[in-house]
Parts: C-alpha cells; structure tokens; sequence
C-alpha cells in the first residue's frame, strides 16, 4: 500500500525492550510542516545505544531510532523548503524523543532541517555525519578563539573514535600539526594517514595530574572528559583552548582552575545537537568544501535498514572500525 513504509521500531513493553524492522504506515508519524523520503541515515554510538537498550537514548515509545539523516521533502507548509528538496538534519532530539531518520520516510519540523550543501551526496553526507560535523564545530571554535596553525601542535584525544578520526584529518587538511591520543597504538600508521604528526598513548592523560603541568599544546579537541580534560588544561600553552563535546572516559572534570588564571586558558563546550542554524549552515558548508569523497569511501560501509539491528549490535561490541551510512529506500 502506498502509505506504507519500513522502519527500526524500538518498543518497551512490561518491561521488555525490543527493536526491529516493520512495516509501518504514515498515520502513524506526527503532523509536523516537512515530509520527507530518507535517503540515507547513519549509526552513531547513541544509535546503538537506543537500539540495542545498552544506554538510556530514548525517551518516548514507540521510537524510530536515527539521529542523522538526508532526505527529499514530498510534502512541505514551510516556506522555507520547497517540494523536492534535499534537507540534512542532525540531532534536536530526532531518534531519542521525535521519530528519526532509520526509516523510508520522516515527518520533521523545518526549524530542525538545513539544505543539503550542493557539493554533498545524500550518502556523503551521512558519511560525514554528527561525528564529523562535531569536529568541524569544535575547530570553528578554535579557530573563533583565535588559534591559527602557526600558533603550535593540536591535541585530539580518542582519536581512533567518530569525532576524533574527523578532527585529526580535518586539521590536517587545514595545516595544523596534530598529536594524536588514543588507547590503540596498533592504529598508529592509520592515525598518521589520517594527519597526526604523532600519536601518544591516552594513558599520558588519563591518570590524576598536577594543576599546571609542563606547557605542551596550543590547542586541543577532547572527547574524553574526566582526568583527560584536567590534564590537557594544565598542558595547554599560555592562552591555548581546548574544546569539549564528549565524555568517553567520564562526565567529571577533577581540575584546577591555576591554568585559567595563571595562562589564560579557555576551555569551550561543543554543542551539536541544538545548535543554532546559522551554526549549522556554516560548519556544513565548510565540510563540503575540505571533505574529500576518497576519504569518506576509505572510512565507511554501507549497509540497508535490514542490516541495521546487526550492525547496532556490532558496533556496541567494538568490531566495527569507521562509519556505517544505512540506505533507506
Ligand atoms: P566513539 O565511540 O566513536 O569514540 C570515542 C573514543 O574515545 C574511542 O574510540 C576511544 O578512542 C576513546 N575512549 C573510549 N573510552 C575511553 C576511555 N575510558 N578513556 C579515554 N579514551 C577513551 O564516539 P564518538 O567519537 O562518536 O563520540 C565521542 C564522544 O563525544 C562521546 O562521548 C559522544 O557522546 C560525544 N559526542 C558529543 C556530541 C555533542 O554534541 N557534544 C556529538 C557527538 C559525540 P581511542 O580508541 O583512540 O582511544
């Protein structure tokens, strides 16, 4: 029937969490002012989460999981997108509390939606996804902040991870020299084809440290938290700035305000998921000018919606390396 269509639905009920590929039908969508068809989606790690129940993503139920997605709008009463058009969402709580993007269609509200960037696929995109946007808004906010390549090496920690892989080669491709720390060594020849200059061990960071430690980055993009974050203000040079969007290694931040006071250090947080869109617009559009199609090819799979369980799993145990973009249709 024509207004049928598949998607990953995830139900609790009795207390018994379950997520699978049905067939649905568009009444079951909320009334919002944009329809579209998916394109492509992507899994995230909060994808996984929400999919396989290992982490608490989702607020309402039924849910349909899917943070990201590129679509083609069917049906739209915004005046802003017309009937056709290629829109891009990341975040704003689509796949957590709205229906989201793993699915043949989506209803969605214009505010949450941007173009597609012309110089984009609908796949490239996904294959960029919230991990590479995240990267992108945290050097934008580097570089707001002041730090130019010539002001000396950029940390990125977890930089075997979503957000850490894309900040490396992005930094790279804009001139920087990056150190890289990571938990897996064994990865350092790809780390270094990505663009670090060098790799440490993340256990350099990891452990309690002193308030003000040896003057060593310019700048740093943390994904980790915790004693990593503290560590990294007490290295940063006079005037450094580091960003940070994530919490890998825990949500605490056991540090000391000396760095603050004593080098004027800042230390900005990363938002992505309500991020303005004038914001938004802009870390895309500079995305789709650095991002090569080479490199996206090399750093993902693709897979179909009846892949998507699986894979959720498999990205929960650790096997996967790189991006998984999911074609809808
Ligand atoms: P990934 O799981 O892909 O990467 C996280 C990386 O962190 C791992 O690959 C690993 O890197 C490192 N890591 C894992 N555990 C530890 C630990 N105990 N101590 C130190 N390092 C560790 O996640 P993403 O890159 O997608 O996301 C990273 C973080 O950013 C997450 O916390 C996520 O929730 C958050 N995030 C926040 C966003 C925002 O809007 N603020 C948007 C997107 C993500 P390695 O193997 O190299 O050591």
């Amino acid at each position: 029937m024509k207004n049928e269509f598949k998607a990953i639905v995830i139900n609790n009920i009795d207390n018994t969490y379950t997520a699978a590929l049905q067939t649905i039908t568009t009444d079951l969508l909320p009334n919002n002012n944009i329809e579209l068809d998916v394109l492509f989606s992507t899994l995230n790690y909060k994808d996984g989460l929400a999919i396989t129940g290992k982490g608490p993503v989702v607020r309402t139920f039924p849910m349909i999981p899917g943070i990201d997605l590129v679509g083609k709008i069917t049906k739209t009463t915004s005046n802003e997108f017309q009937n056709g058009q290629l829109v891009l969402l990341n975040g704003f709580g689509v796949g957590e509390k709205h229906l989201g993007g793993l699915a043949q269609k989506a209803s969605l509200n214009s505010e949450w939606l941007i173009p597609l960037p012309v110089k984009l696929s609908p796949k490239q995109a996904m294959q960029i996804g919230t991990a590479g946007y995240t990267a992108m808004l945290s050097i934008i906010a580097l570089e707001k902040q002041g730090i130019t390549p010539d002001s000396g090496d950029v940390l990125v920690t977890g930089a075997n991870g979503g957000v850490g892989s894309f900040a490396v080669y992005l930094l790279n491709l804009l001139g920087y020299s990056v150190v890289a720390a990571t938990g897996r060594l064994e990865q350092t020849d790809y780390l270094k084809e990505l663009g670090a200059k060098q790799v440490i061990h993340r256990d350099e960071l990891s452990t309690p440290g002193k308030a003000l430690a040896k003057e060593r980055f310019a700048a740093a993009i943390d994904s980790v938290g915790s004693h990593t974050l503290a560590n990294i203000c007490a290295s940063l040079k006079y005037g450094g700035v580091v960003t940070a969007c994530g919490l890998a290694q825990g949500m605490d931040l056991p540090a000391s305000v000396a760095p603050f006071i004593l080098r004027g250090i800042s230390l900005m947080g990363i938002d992505s998921v309500m991020r303005p869109k004038s914001d938004r617009v802009e870390a895309w559009q500079r995305l789709a000018e650095l991002v090569e199609s080479s490199y996206l090819d090399k750093i993902s799979t693709e897979i179909s919606l009846p892949d998507v369980i699986e894979a959720a799993n498999n990205l929960m145990a650790g096997t996967i390396r790189g991006r998984v973009v999911v074609n809808c249709q």
